[in-house]
C-alpha cells in the first residue's frame, strides 16, 4: 500500500470540503430546511438531523482516515527500519547500489539569487553535503540528519510543492553514499539536473509566468532576507531592472536548466 499516496489523497479531500459544506447547504436549503415552508417536501427536522450528521461525522471520517494511514505507515517504517539496521553501515561500499534520481523543492533567496533548502541551507548546483550538527561529519552518517535528501517520486515533490507555493522544484541526482529512506534518498553530493518552474506567475496564479523578481521579506529579529518568485509580465512590471532577471539569465547565475 502506498501510504503517502493515501495521505495526499486525504488532503486532497479536505481541500474540497468547503466545497461539499457549500453543495450540501445549498441542497438542504432548496429541500426546504431554513424557510417557514408549510407542508415541506421532506421534514425540516429530518434535514437539519442530518446536516448535524455531516458536520460531525465527515471531521471524524477525517481523523480515523489521518490515524489509520499514520498507523499503517509508521509500522511499516519500522519493518523497513527493522530490515535495514541489518545493513553493516560501517562500511558504506557495502551497501546495494542504486540510481538516486530524484525530486526536492527549494527556494530561490538572496540578492545573488541562491538555492535555498526549505530548511534554510543554501547550496550550490552541484554541491557535496555539510553536516551541521556535527562537524567530523562526512554526510551521510546514519543515525544523524546530514545529507542531502530527495524524494524519489515526482507526484510526491509536486504535492509538497502545492503546500509550499514560493518553492520551486528540482530535479536532482544524488551521489555518492546514499541512503534510502520511506520517501526517498539521503546522500553525499547532489546535481541539480534542473529547476522546473510554475508554468503560472506566482503571484497571481492566473498568467503565464515569464520573469523572475526578488522581493525583500521582513522576518522576525534581523531574518530579513531577498527572495526570487517567478512572475507574470504584469506582475513584475513594476520592479526595478536591477530586481529583475529573465530565465535565460536566472539559468546562468544558478548554473542550472530552467524548462
Ligand atoms: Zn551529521
Ligand atoms: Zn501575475
Amino acid at each position: 500500500m502506498d501510504y503517502a499516496q493515501n495521505r495526499r489523497r486525504l488532503i486532497r479531500l479536505i481541500r474540497i470540503y468547503p466545497l461539499i459544506a457549500l453543495g450540501v447547504l445549498t441542497l438542504a436549503y432548496l429541500l426546504g430546511a431554513f424557510s417557514e415552508q408549510e407542508d415541506p417536501l421532506i421534514s425540516q427536522n429530518v434535514i437539519i438531523t442530518a446536516l448535524y450528521l455531516f458536520v460531525g461525522v465527515v471531521p471524524l471520517v477525517f481523523i480515523i482516515g489521518f490515524i489509520t494511514v499514520g498507523r499503517a505507515s509508521d509500522k511499516a517504517g519500522l519493518k523497513n527500519n527493522k530490515t535495514h539496521s541489518k545493513l553493516n553501515y560501517n562500511h558504506a561500499f557495502d551497501l546495494p547500489s542504486e540510481v538516486m534520481h530524484g525530486y526536492k523543492l527549494a527556494i530561490i533567496t538572496g540578492r545573488a539569487p541562491t538555492l535555498t533548502g526549505l530548511t534554510g541551507d543554501t547550496y550550490l548546483s552541484d554541491a557535496s553535503a555539510k553536516c551541521t550538527i556535527n562537524k567530523e561529519h562526512v554526510p551521510p552518517v546514519a543515525d544523524c540528519e546530514c545529507g542531502f535528501y530527495a524524494y524519489s517520486e515526482f507526484a510526491e515533490a509536486k504535492f509538497e510543492g502545492s503546500i509550499n507555493p514560493g518553492a520551486f522544484l528540482l530535479d536532482v541526482d544524488l551521489y555518492g553514499v546514499g541512503f534510502k529512506y520511506a520517501r526517498g534518498y539521503r546522500a553525499e553530493t547532489q546535481v541539480v539536473n534542473e529547476l522546473i518552474t510554475p508554468r503560472r506567475c506566482q503571484f497571481c496564479r492566473i498568467l503565464p509566468a515569464k520573469v523572475f523578481v526578488t522581493t525583500y521579506k521582513l522576518g522576525y529579529d534581523d531574518t530579513s532576507w531577498w527572495q526570487w518568485q517567478i512572475r507574470c509580465v504584469i506582475c513584475s512590471s513594476s520592479f526595478k531592472q536591477e530586481d529583475k532577471l529573465g530565465v535565460k539569465e536566472m539559468s546562468a547565475r544558478l548554473k542550472l536548466l530552467i524548462s
